[in-house]
């Protein structure tokens, strides 16, 4: 029986994250691209690596989908491909209890700024989050959101004396 097949990716992101590492001797390439949670959902009540073999079949056609998705614009990418990973929603759920596996956490959407329960402030006495969910998405996000913990800690006015701060340095 053929797998059932999501819509494979049209786009996506890449990226190279051992660039950031002078030391590296091998590199690593990232692709990113979205696939709907729901489809995956028919596996989420099995455990990591217990999913079957039709979820592995699912991987290696959505891994190899992405492959040559990045080979049309970059001839010669999949030449050098010595090991491939794929992860799914399911994967991130797993690993990071992130609601649906979603990598950038809670949606970004104006709703998201209107929500008493963003932000750095909990209703228990000296409990403070941080992060990304309590600012904006990704490693910018996250980087923002521990300056903004760290200015509510800093007392009045700790955010814009932090941020002089860093921009007298
Ligand atoms: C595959 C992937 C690629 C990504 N690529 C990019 C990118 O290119 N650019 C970008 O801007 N963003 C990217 N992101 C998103 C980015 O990684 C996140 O937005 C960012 O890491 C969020 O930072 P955070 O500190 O809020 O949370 P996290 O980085 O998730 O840190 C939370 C930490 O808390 C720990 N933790 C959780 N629960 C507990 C517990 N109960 N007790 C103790 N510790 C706990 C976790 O282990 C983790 O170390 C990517 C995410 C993924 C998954």
């Amino acid at each position: 029986m053929p797998i059932p097949s999501p819509n494979l990716p049209k786009f996506g992101y890449l990226s190279f994250p051992s660039l950031k590492d002078p030391l590296s001797k091998g590199h690593t390439a990232e692709i990113i691209a979205h696939l709907d949670y729901d489809f995956f959902s028919q596996w989420r009540e099995q455990s990591w690596r217990r999913r079957g073999t039709d979820y592995t079949a699912l991987k290696a056609q959505i891994t190899q989908s992405l492959i040559q998705l990045v080979e049309r614009h970059y001839p010669g990418f999949q030449d050098l491909i010595e090991y491939a990973e794929l992860s799914t929603p399911l994967t991130v759920e797993h690993f990071n209890a992130s609601d649906r596996g979603a990598i950038y956490g809670i949606p970004c959407i104006p709703e998201r700024l209107d929500q008493s329960w963003i932000g750095a402030r909990t209703p228990i006495k000296n409990l403070y989050l941080t992060g990304a969910d309590t600012m904006s998405l990704g490693i910018m996000g996250a980087m923002m959101g521990g300056v903004k913990t760290a200015g509510i800690l800093n007392g009045a006015f700790g955010f814009f004396k932090i941020m002089a701060t860093i921009m007298r340095k």
